[in-house]
């Protein structure tokens, strides 16, 4: 039992049912009977929260009767207290009628341990969960600490960590809550608010497409999705939304936001505009995630800008790094809406160096490394506006290194190669023949890596060759499994996607890591979590 992980999978409905409390327990010191009555009154509580009907049948004390009616005397609870000693034939009467009379869960708590086995056969033999106070082996089910959002937005966490302590359990619970963003009601609010209403409104309306958008990383979401499919188009958009923002920001999202993507956002009068402000603007590298990653010169710009507008896939960490008062624009580059996203932006630079304020342009990874920065060099060095370019680390060189893949090393790799598993309107690009000594990276393939694998297979890559899917590099909850090329579109469906992700190829792969061989059985090796250093800006700053 000690190394047992309960599954913790379900929520049930728990309306109308009937909760047996036998018991409400020890009765033998005032103290204890304090304490334990008050246990049964919080899991009153609880079970009356879900809209089940407590009944309480043999109460281990008098007074307990007594305290249960004083805590519930205000609301309008109705709570059957039956006064006579429990007897067996209680679990199969005092049940509703729709299961002739079987209660639906039971909750042991007697004074003495006498009937424990018995009760908890019948309860195995007659499928009635059962939870024994203190006693897991006569316990089919755990109360688990849960947070349910006083707001009503539906949110619940639960939290266990298998019987290594309640306190601990709580503890856990409390801190996730505390770090939640503050407006997570009204978030989650929103957003269901507008699943509703996305779902309700007409596709004419909105009018979103599915071209290829190379930012799409999810293999479910950009697969088999065909014109007619109008519920998959939408649902999947909002998915993006719900990916890619900032979770803190996703209560002010409006359907008008959404509908203003579909207005032509087509790039101002190409003639150059004059140049009569001192306006500046520079194209910030903003790293893989990880603040650590950033560099002093991204970090001077983020904490000086005027006005920023981000891609979407900068991470919430170095977003959070920007002064409140400072204006922030977060793409809206969704599938069907790239380009749009993309003028609407050049748009909003433009307009805002005119009036010469300081813009930065903030970008994942590297602003050059398949990021569109030479094209936006170019636009607004046309106009009259030079970018000052800030490298960033691009993620294809900070994957290999958070997954403990040296992407050279003397004998295994004398090259690295960063491709791109997407090309202009999606199509896959030309790829490269197979090198034993390269460590090629892949960026922006995972959607399609059934296409990619096929394709280098076609082009004589070896099956064998080891390979990793990284994501979120360098983010709390960075991925990286490993696994071979031939294994890549089983696994990749089988372990779906944790946007955004990458695939790095080569022996370098495996090279610091005593992980086995792969098989048919055991297709892939995973590792969760980023161990980042602890970066004190203000110790920094001082
Ligand atoms: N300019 C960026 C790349 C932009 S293209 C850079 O230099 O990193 C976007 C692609 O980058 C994604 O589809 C994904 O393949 C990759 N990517 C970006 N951030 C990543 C991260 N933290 N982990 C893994 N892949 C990432």
């Amino acid at each position: 039992m000690e190394n047992t992980i309960l599954p913790l999978i379900t929520a049930s409905n728990q309306s109308d049912q009937v909760n047996l409390f036998i018991g409400t327990g020890n009765n033998l010191s005032t103290q204890d009977n304090t304490r334990v009555c008050s246990l049964t009154i919080k899991r009153l509580h609880k079970v009356m929260a879900t809209g089940a009907t407590p009944i309480i049948v043999n109460p281990s004390h008098p007074s307990h009767i007594q305290s249960i009616f004083n805590e519930f005397k205000q609301s309008n609870y109705n709570i059957t207290i039956i006064e006579r000693e429990f007897q067996l034939s209680d679990l199969t009467t005092l049940g509703r009628s729709i299961t002739s009379g079987v209660v639906d869960r039971v909750f042991l708590n007697l004074p003495s341990t006498t009937l424990l086995h018995e009760i908890y056969s019948q309860c195995i033999k007659l499928r009635i969960p059962i939870n024994t106070y203190q006693q897991p082996q006569y316990s089919t089910f755990n109360i688990i600490p849960t947070y349910t959002d006083p707001h009503g937005s539906g949110l619940q966490i639960s939290v266990t960590t298998n019987g290594k302590g309640y306190i601990l359990d709580e503890r856990i619970k409390r801190d996730i809550v505390n770090n939640l963003p503050s407006n997570i009601s009204s978030v989650i609010s929103n957003m269901g608010n507008l699943r509703d209403q996305l779902i309700h409104t007409p596709l004419s309306k909105l009018g979103y497409g599915l071209d290829n958008d190379p930012w799409e990383d999810s293999h479910k979401f950009n697969q088999l999705i065909i014109d007619a499919d109008i519920k998959t188009r939408r649902s999947r958009w909002l998915s993006q939304i719900m990916e890619y923002y900032p979770l803190s920001q996703l209560d002010k999202i409006t359907l008008e936001d959404l509908e203003s993507l579909t207005q032509d956002t087509s790039l101002q009068s190409s003639s150059p505009s004059p140049i009569t402000q001192t306006g500046k603007i520079s194209l910030v590298g903003s790293g893989p995630g990880s603040i650590s990653m950033l560099t002093l010169g991204a970090l001077h710009e983020i904490k000086t800008a005027d006005l920023i507008l981000s891609d979407k896939l900068v991470p919430q960490q170095i977003l959070d790094l920007i002064p409140t008062t400072t204006r922030v624009i977060i793409a809206k580059k969704f599938p069907g809406n790239a380009e749009n996203a993309q003028n609407e932006f050049l748009n909003l630079g433009i307009e805002a160096l005119q009036q010469g304020l300081h813009i930065v342009r903030l970008k994942q990874g590297d602003p050059y490394i398949f990021g569109r920065g030479g094209e936006e060099y170019l636009w607004f060095k046309e106009r009259g506006f030079t970018p000052i370019v800030i490298p960033g680390i691009s993620s294809s060189l900070a994957s290999t290194v958070v997954a403990q893949i040296p992407a050279t090393q003397r004998g295994i790799a004398d090259q690295v190669l960063i491709c791109t598993g997407t090309g202009r309107k999606g199509a896959l690009p030309d790829v490269p023949e197979f090198n034993t000594h390269r460590t090629t990276v892949f960026l922006m393939a995972l959607h399609r890596a059934n296409i990619l694998q096929e394709t280098l297979l076609n082009k004589k890559w070896d099956p064998e060759v080891p390979l990793a899917i990284v994501e979120r590099a360098s983010c709390p909850d960075q991925r990286v499994t490993r696994t071979k090329l031939k294994y890549l579109w089983d696994v990749v469906q089988e372990i779906g996607s944790r946007p955004p992700g990458l695939i790095v190829i080569g022996d370098s792969v495996l090279q610091l890591t005593d992980i086995q061989e792969f098989n048919d059985i055991s297709k892939y090796h995973m590792d969760e979590g980023f161990h980042d250093i602890d970066v004190d800006l203000t110790t920094l700053c001082k």
